[in-house]
């Protein structure tokens, strides 16, 4: 069974044909899927699939993504987002983190969002799927009060080598997707050789990042095939060997169990 980690078949871009990707996906062997939040309409239509594609074996995460936080109150997480993580499919808290290539929401309201939200998944007892680009010491920074008491997931790892060490000594996992099959990706596939098997997970990111041969088209959940076929390579296992490392591995971290029916 492969599994895409992280991907965004709730948004414009994809949601007019979320049946026909659900089915695609599962042609091409995907039997479970993390359909991940961005701000909160977006958190409750990732819930909302996950439940209308049970059968296919979706989950969802919910969070407010460093892009967004910008919209809402920093005082505090908006209650109806702290609701949706009851729902019984929420597997995750996320995306959340600090993105300062784009900058989309001041540094400031950023760190603050981060911090609250890594604080709401330790009560919740949930793991965090996070979101840093060009914002590795800021966020390590914060996640070292973190590391040990919520689970971390590095989602479209970019630290390279630099800060895979701090990563690893954290406890966190990273998910590698369709960047790693990129002509120029050479640190990234290094990394791919040097993640401990039972630290890796891999996902689409869809509509983006898009793997080759569909470089710069929509990506689909379908493509996460495209990442296990690259990632195998490298590491020189198996693609069976691999996907069921990989299912161990998303099961330990999200605690869905192996094999294990979805959510009802
Ligand atoms: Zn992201
Ligand atoms: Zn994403």
């Amino acid at each position: 069974m492969l599994i895409d980690s992280h991907c965004h078949p709730n948004s414009e871009a994809l949601r007019q044909d979320a049946r026909g990707l659900m089915d695609r996906a599962r042609d091409a062997g995907v039997g479970r899927f993390l359909i991940v939040g961005c701000d909160l309409d977006d958190s409750r239509e990732a819930v909302d699939m996950a439940h209308q594609f049970t059968g296919y074996g979706t989950w969802a995460a919910v969070g407010i993504h460093p892009h967004e936080a910008a919209r809402y109150d920093a005082a505090s997480l908006p209650q109806a987002l702290r609701d949706l993580a009851g729902d019984g499919c929420v597997a995750a808290l996320g995306e959340i983190g600090l993105d300062y290539y784009y900058d989309h929401s001041p540094r400031e309201t950023q760190r603050k969002f981060f911090e609250m939200q890594l604080a709401w998944a330790a009560e919740e007892n949930k793991p965090v799927v996070l979101h840093i680009r060009d914002a590795m010491p800021d966020a390590l920074a914060i996640l070292r009060d973190f590391a040990g008491k919520v689970p971390l997931l590095f989602h479209c790892y970019s630290g390279g080598l630099e800060f895979l060490d701090e990563v690893l000594d954290m406890g966190g996992l990273c998910a590698l997707g369709g960047a790693v099959t990129w002509k120029n990706s050479h640190e990234l596939r290094e990394v791919a050789v040097r993640l401990p098997a039972d630290r890796l997970l891999l996902e689409t990111d869809c509509p983006y990042m898009a793997p080759v041969p569909f470089r710069g088209k929509t990506n689909e959940p379908a493509y996460v095939r495209y990442v296990y076929e690259t990632v195998a390579k490298v590491r020189g296992v198996s693609e069976d060997e691999l996907a069921a490392q990989i299912e161990r591995n998303a099961a330990a971290f999200f605690g869905w169990g192996e094999g294990e029916l979805p959510h009802v």
